[in-house]
C-alpha cells in the first residue's frame, strides 16, 4: 500500500533547528552529496533535510514532529549498507546517528558494554580489547560502519562462523518509536523470559520499526592465540565441497572465507599486496582457528590440512607472522570495494546450508551464462553465505533493470529450494524487496507487515523498504 507524505516545509525546518540546533540541520543543496547514497549500486536519493541529533530526547522530538506531520524519516548510520536501507527514497528527513557516538560504559565485571549507535565497529572492538574483552562481529566494513547499522542489518562477518552474528551479542536496547515514545526492549541479563522478545525483533528490522539510541552488548574474554591458513584449489567447486567436510571432521574454525579467482585478482590489484597467486589457482579458502591453547590449534590445523587435501587442494600455506595475517585479511576485506572500483554491481547476499554451497555456486554460474552476466563470488563460506557480485559491464540499462532481475530471481529461488534464503547479513532494504515473495508466503508477509503497522501506523519510518509496495 502506498502512503501519502508531506514535504518538509519552512515551519518544520524551524522546528528541527529548535530541536537540534542550526549546525545540525542541513537542507537542499547544503546536504553533502554522500548522504544521498550508501554502497548500493549507483543509487542516489537526496534527502530534503539532514538532521544530526545528539541525544535520545532530540531523536524523540524529531520523530514526534515528523509523525504528527506525516514526513518520512530514514535512519542512517555510516552509509556502508549494501541493500539501500539508508536511502531516503521518499525524500523527507534523513536522521544521521553520527553524533550519537559515545561508549557509555564498559562493565568488565559483567562482560557487558553500553554504547550509542554511532560508534564505529572497530572503535568499539579496540576499546573493549584494551580491557581484555572481545566483541566478535567483524563486518569487512568494520573500520567505518556503525554499531547501530550493524544491529539494523544484523551484520555478520568472518567470525560469525564460530561466534555468531550481531544479534547474539545484544542484551537490551533503548529505542525511539515512530510516535516519539522511548522504550527499553529488555534487561541487561543473559537470561530473560519476560514478554515478547522486542530486542531480537529490533535487530535486523532495518530501521523500519524504531530508532536504536542505546545498545547493551554482552562480551567475551579475548582469545589469546590464532592461526591462519591459506588453502588454494584448482577449482572453485572443490573449494566449496571442502567447506562442510572441515566441520564434519569436528573442527569449528573462527573464520572460513571463500574467494574465487576473479575476486582474488580484483582484490590483488586494488589492495596492492605482495601476495602472489599461481595462475593455476582457481579459488582460495582462508581458514582461521583461535583459542587459548596453541597445541590444540596446531592439531586443529593438521586435521584441517588432512581434510582439505582430500578435496584436491594445492599446497596449504601458514601465515607465519602477524604481518602476513594482516595482509591476507586486507586482501579478503578489499574484495567488495575492489570489484566496485572495476564495475557497478548488484550484490546478492545468498545464503544456504553450508553443504549446499557447491550446488549454489554451480547454479549462479549457470544462471550467469543463461542471462549473459559475469559474477564474482566470495564470502563467508563457513556460514554458507556466498556474496554474488553481478557486474554491470556492458549490460544495457533495460537489461540491467529488467532482464538481470529475472536471473537474480532464479538464483534466489535456487537458494530457497536448497533450504536457504535471500540475505545472510546485508538485509533486504530497497533493492531486494521485490524478491520477498520467494521465501515468504502471503500469510507470513502479512504478519510482518502487521508488525510494521503496529510500530509505525503512519508508515513514516524508512518507507519503501523491505516489503514490495
Ligand atoms: C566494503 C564493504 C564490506 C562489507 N562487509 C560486510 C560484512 O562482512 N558483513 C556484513 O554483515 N556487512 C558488510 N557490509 C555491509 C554494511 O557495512 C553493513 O550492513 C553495516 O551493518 C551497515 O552499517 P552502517 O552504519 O553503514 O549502516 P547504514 O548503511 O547507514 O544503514 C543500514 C540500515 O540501518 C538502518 N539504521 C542505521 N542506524 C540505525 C539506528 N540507530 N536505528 C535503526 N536503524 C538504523 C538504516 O536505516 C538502514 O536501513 C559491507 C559493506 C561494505 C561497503
Amino acid at each position: 500500500m502506498k502512503h501519502a507524505y508531506n514535504k518538509v516545509g519552512d515551519s518544520h525546518r524551524a522546528a528541527l533547528i529548535a530541536i537540534c540546533g542550526a549546525d545540525n540541520v542541513l537542507a537542499g543543496s547544503n546536504v553533502p552529496e554522500h548522504y544521498s547514497h550508501d554502497y548500493t549500486e549507483d543509487l542516489r536519493f537526496p534527502p530534503e533535510v539532514l538532521v544530526k541529533p545528539g541525544t535520545t530526547s532530540e531523536v524523540a522530538a524529531i520523530m514526534k514532529l515528523c509523525n504528527d506531520s506525516r514526513i518520512p524519516v530514514t535512519p542512517r548510520g555510516a552509509g556502508t549498507g549494501l541493500s539501500g536501507g539508508a536511502l531516503p527514497v521518499y525524500g523527507g528527513v534523513l536522521l544521521s546517528t553520527e553524533r550519537l557516538n559515545k561508549i557509555i560504559n564498559i562493565d568488565v565485571r559483567n562482560l557487558q558494554a553500553t554504547v550509542e549507535p554511532g560508534v564505529i565497529n572497530q572503535v568499539f572492538k579496540d576499546a573493549v580489547s584494551e580491557k581484555g574483552l572481545f566483541y566478535p562481529p567483524d563486518p569487512a566494513s568494520r573500520g567505518s560502519c556503525f554499531l547501530g547499522g550493524n544491529l539494523a542489518e544484523c551484520a555478520g562477518g568472518p567470525k560469525a562462523v564460530k561466534y555468531g552474528v550481531t544479534r547474539d551479542y545484544v542484551l537490551n536496547l533503548e529505542v525511539v518509536l515512530p510516535s516519539g515514545d522511548v522504550i527499553m526492549t529488555g534487561a541487561n541479563v543473559l537470561k530473560n523470559s519476560t514478554g515478547y522478545n522486542l530486542t531480537q525483533l529490533m535487530i535486523g528490522s532495518e530501521g523500519t520499526l524504531g530508532i536504536i539510541t542505546k545498545i547493551v552488548f554482552r562480551l567475551l574474554p579475548m582469545p589469546t592465540h590464532d592461526l591462519l591458513l591459506l588453502v588454494p584449489f584448482p577449482s572453485a567447486e572443490q573449494a566449496c565441497e571442502a567447506v562442510s567436510a572441515v566441520f564434519r571432521a569436528g573442527i569449528t574454525p573462527s573464520a572460513m572465507e571463500f574467494m574465487e579467482r576473479d575476486a582474488l585478482d580484483y582484490a590483488m590489484q586494488y589492495a596492492e599486496t605482495s601476495i602472489q597467486v599461481d595462475p593455476s589457482v582457481k579459488a582460495h579458502l582462508i581458514i582461521e582457528v583461535d583459542g587459548n591453547d596453541p597445541e590444540t590449534l596446531f592439531r586443529d590445523c593438521e586435521k584441517i590440512t588432512e581434510v582439505v587435501n582430500g578435496f584436491g587442494c594445492m599446497e596449504v600455506l601458514f601465515a607465519e607472522s602477524a604481518q602476513q595475517k594482516a595482509e591476507l585479511w586486507k586482501l579478503r576485506r578489499a574484495v567488495g570495494e575492489a570489484v566496485k572500483a572495476h564495475s557497478i554491481y548488484k550484490e546478492e547476499d545468498t545464503v544456504v546450508p553450508r553443504a549446499a554451497l557447491p550446488e549454489l555456486l554451480r547454479g549462479v554460474k549457470e544462471t550467469g551464462r543463461k542471462y549473459g552476466f559475469r559474477s564474482v563470488c566470495y564470502g563467508h563460506a563457513g556460514d554458507g553465505n556466498l556474496h554474488v557480485n553481478i557486474l554491470r559491464d556492458e549490460i544495457s540499462e533495460d537489461d540491467w533493470n529488467n532482464r538481470i532481475p529475472e536471473g537474480i530471481r532464479e538464483i534466489f529461488s535456487l537458494c530457497v529450494s536448497l533450504g536457504g534464503t535471500l540475505s545472510g547479513e546485508h538485509g533486504i532494504g530497497y533493492v531486494q524487496k521485490r524478491y520477498m515473495d520467494i521465501p515468504f508466503n502471503t500469510a507470513a508477509l502479512d504478519l510482518q507487515k502487521g508488525i510494521k503497522s503496529t510500530f509505525d501506523p503512519n508508515h513514516i519510518l524508512n518507507p519503501g523498504k523491505m516489503f514490495p509496495e
